[in-house]
């Protein structure tokens, strides 16, 4: 589904990726960890179209990205659930959700996706009126998703969802992206959570300083020696 090809990015001087293939096949959940600064969110600024490649090639179901720009990329079917959430603070919990589809013109299925959402994060249907800038940080990153579901991707990008949460909202909320992964929607996870985002995931790749260290079935990486002293604490 998403093929990246000996993607370089460059900031200025600085070469953050050097060098990485990987790709994504539809219906997993594939997971992309390693320590701060090695390049996940590098990564998916790219294929978001956010960030260029100073080389290599990146495809989404045969289509090649590099020609393509950022605010194109959602229409494509690929939604990216940022780093930090990045909700509109000043609106209500609704507001964003129809924010999400504001490349949509279906009004009625727009109106059954909202209910969808609900149902699968019932504390954003108990919160539709408040000001999402007032969620506690595990409610948006809820609704951080659930707006990126709006888009109907086929593809979800996320960001460190479970960076600065509370042990349990952490599970729940990747007991969340497995639900997201079951209706449908293949999932590309980045996460600092190396003990999480293994049991999820189908597959991962290791990243250390722009280049893939290691990559495999996440069981495998789960019980790899080398995985467990640097990434999963020993
Ligand atoms: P983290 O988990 O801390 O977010 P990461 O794996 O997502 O880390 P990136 O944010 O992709 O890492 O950063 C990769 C490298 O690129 C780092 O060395 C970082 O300092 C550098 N970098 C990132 N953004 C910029 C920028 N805007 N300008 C210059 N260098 C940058």
């Amino acid at each position: 589904m998403l093929k990246v090809k000996d993607l370089n990015v460059h900031y200025g001087k600085i070469h953050a990726i050097k060098g990485i293939s990987f790709e994504v096949n539809e219906g997993e959940i594939v997971t992309l960890i390693g320590a701060n600064g090695a390049g996940k969110t590098t990564i998916l600024q790219t294929i978001s179209g956010i960030l260029k490649p100073s080389e290599g090639m990146i495809t989404f179901e045969g289509e090649n990205l590099n020609k393509i720009h950022a605010y194109q990329i959602p229409a494509l079917g690929i939604a990216h659930v940022p780093e930090g959430r990045r909700i509109f603070a000043e609106m209500t919990v609704y507001e964003n959700l129809q924010m999400g589809a504001y490349i949509r013109k279906d009004k009625v299925q727009i109106q059954e996706d909202i209910e969808k959402v609900f149902l699968s994060f019932p504390r954003l249907k108990e919160r539709v009126k408040q000001i999402a800038g007032t969620l506690s940080g595990g409610e948006q990153q809820m609704l951080a998703m659930g707006r990126a579901l709006m888009t109907r991707p086929r593809l979800i990008l996320l960001d460190e969802p479970s960076m600065g949460l509370a042990p349990i909202l952490v599970d729940e909320i990747f007991d969340m992206i497995q639900t997201i992964n079951e209706a449908g929607t293949t999932v590309l996870l980045v996460e600092q959570n190396a003990n999480k985002a293994l049991h999820i995931a189908n597959r991962a790749y290791v990243l250390e300083t722009g280049y893939i260290k290691l990559s495999g079935n996440a069981s495998d990486l789960l019980v790899n020696p080398e995985v467990q002293q640097a990434y999963l604490g020993g």
